[in-house]
């Protein structure tokens, strides 16, 4: 006898285009397809199959049973799932009736379970991105769940800051269920928390609905609506819900904000609250907050302690009490990150300016010096203008960090080297901060001693005999570092501003990505008129000998 096969089919939200290959093929290849009536109808025109069982809402069991005793009998039968069919859909169940019946993988009849696009996936993807980080689904269903059970895990979630969607939030007779629901959420997050409602994804019906925490149960929630709750940094932005990937973004002057680079990844300065690799405790932001578990504390006592520290206080709960819950305060930490430097052509801090950047970074911030001349700030802040003219009112020349024109200038030692100064500070009034594709530096030198390195920068600018020499595209770093090539000498002052200009925007619009100068000048042989020269010397390094 020929052997019988079950597919268990999730065919996707319920349109066309979001039913995977795979269930497609399967629909087309059963005798049989057995499901709730409203689905076999969403998916009929897909189908050939000579029969077609459908059935009321909640006769489940019997839909799985009778798929089973039709693959037993050899047909191949599909039983069908909106969404995924491992979400609250039929592919436990059919298990459930098979392993009833003795069922093993070796003996039994074969079982395939079709993956759909879940009403999580669908639905986030209509109102934007709200699921992106830690997120859980949770059925407010109490038809065969105890209310209790549902409850503590909407209490957990919330408690956990995450990213909640509601499946079967209500129905003609369940209406209790999501103002529990929300009461629950309420005391562990904002009233004002987005809240997408949609119902009827990729259907004839579709409607969403963006809202609040405080006022999702003022719109029609129904059967067929799935409610996205965001987590505590979710955002609405042209109506669209947004929960960003974590819960720190940097940024610099004028710049959204920046991704972390893969090299600053979970470390301490960067990603504070982390696991830290060698201790194994998480630092929490920038508070230390460590819970030891002392083996005499019950796990009630543990959990208590862990609350109150979360929630900064320290009760101390008699028997039978519990503690107030703490709403969670995970917002995401802005770091506004800044170079500073007293000047173009000096090298010297004030006393005041000193204090003044004690005063801005706090307790919390950093000051780091870097090798181009600079002390690079970061500050946890959510107003960075209110900073910027903290620093500038000091005296402050202010530089973005990340791809950006830098400008380094000697200090111009002897007073005959000053009549260059200007030609310096009209190169940062005009180019400096400008975004380009890659960082660059400006390097410029009031004699020919260039003792501020000049040589060595992206572009170099000497003065020398009252004129100027021009170097393009050193390798600053790096084992096969090698200074600028020479491209021109004794420059009128009034033509340097123009022509640096102009090799700038000839960079900044031909570059790729990430392609610093010296790269760019080697791929490209030309800029303006000056010919590429391999600046770069290649040595032979001998192996050390054997036991060095
Ligand atoms: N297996 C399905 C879930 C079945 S439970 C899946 O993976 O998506 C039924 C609940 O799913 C509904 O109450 C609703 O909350 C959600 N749901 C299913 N299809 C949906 C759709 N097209 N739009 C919005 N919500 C949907």
């Amino acid at each position: 006898m020929k052997k019988g096969k079950i597919y268990v089919v999730g065919f996707g939200p319920g349109d066309y285009e979001h039913i995977t290959k795979r269930a497609v093929d399967a629909l087309q290849e059963s005798e049989y397809i057995i499901g709730y009536k409203t689905y076999v109808e969403l998916i009929a025109h897909l189908v050939t199959a000579k029969s077609i069982v459908s059935t009321g809402m909640t006769e489940e069991v019997s839909r799985a049973q009778e798929a089973v005793r039709q693959a037993e009998l050899g047909n191949i039968v599909s039983v069908i799932s909106s969404g995924d069919a491992g979400v609250y859909g039929m592919a436990g169940l059919v298990y459930e009736v098979l392993i009833e019946l003795g069922w093993t993988q070796d003996t039994g009849i074969e079982v395939e379970v079709v993956p759909g696009i879940s009403a999580i996936n669908s639905c986030a993807s209509l109102l934007g991105a709200p699921v992106m980080h830690d997120s859980c689904t949770i059925s407010l269903s109490d038809h065969l769940t105890p209310w209790t059970v549902i409850e503590k895990r909407i209490e957990a979630a919330a408690m956990a800051d995450f990213v909640i969607a509601f499946y079967n939030p209500k129905s003609g007779r369940r209406t209790r269920q999501i103002v529990e629901a929300q009461r629950i959420l309420l005391q562990y997050r904002s009233p004002a928390t987005p809240v997408g409602l949609v119902k009827s994804a990729f259907r004839e019906k579709q409607h969403i609905v963006m809202t609040t925490l405080a006022e999702m149960l003022n719109h029609e929630i129904g059967m067929l609506t799935t409610v996205v709750i965001g987590n505590s940094s979710t955002f609405f932005y042209d109506n669209k819900m947004i929960t960003p990937r974590g819960y720190q973004r940097k940024y610099t002057l004028g710049e959204e904000k920046q991704p972390l680079k893969p090299h600053q990844r979970l470390k301490k300065e960067a990603e504070p609250w982390a696991l830290d690799q060698e201790t194994g405790y998480a630092k929490s932001g920038f508070e230390k907050i460590v819970v030891k578990k002392k083996t005499n504390e019950s796990p009630l006592e543990l959990a208590n302690e862990a609350l109150a520290l979360v929630g900064g206080q320290r009760n101390e709960p008699s028997k039978g009490q519990t503690l107030a819950k703490p709403i969670v305060q995970q917002k995401i930490e802005s770091i506004f990150e800044i170079g500073v430097s007293p000047g173009v052509a000096n090298k010297f801090f004030t006393p005041e300016q000193m204090r003044t950047l004690a005063d801005v970074i706090g307790e919390n911030g950093t000051m780091e010096y870097t090798p181009d001349h600079k002390i690079h700030l970061k500050i946890p802040t959510e107003n960075p203008l209110e900073i910027i003219g903290i620093l500038e009112n000091v005296g402050f020349l202010l530089a973005p960090t990340g791809d950006y024109l830098n400008l380094k200038a000697c200090d111009f030692c002897y007073g005959e080297k000053t009549d260059a100064i200007p030609y310096a500070e009209a190169l940062q009034r005009d180019l400096g901060g400008m975004k380009l594709p890659k960082e660059l530096h400006i390097g410029f030198n009031g004699c020919g001693m260039a003792c501020y390195r000049a040589v060595f920068d992206d572009i170099g600018i000497v003065y020398r005999k009252k004129k100027f020499d021009l170097f393009i595209g050193a390798k600053p770093v790096g084992r096969t570092a090698h200074a600028a090539q020479p491209v021109a000498e004794g420059i009128e002052p009034e033509a340097l501003v123009p022509l640096v200009t102009r090799i700038i925007e000839e960079y900044k619009e031909n570059a790729h990505p990430n392609e610093r100068l010296f790269k760019y000048f080697k791929r490209v042989k030309r800029i303006l008129n000056y010919d590429y020269q391999d600046m770069s010397c290649k040595i032979e390094v001998e192996p050390a000998p054997c036991g060095d």
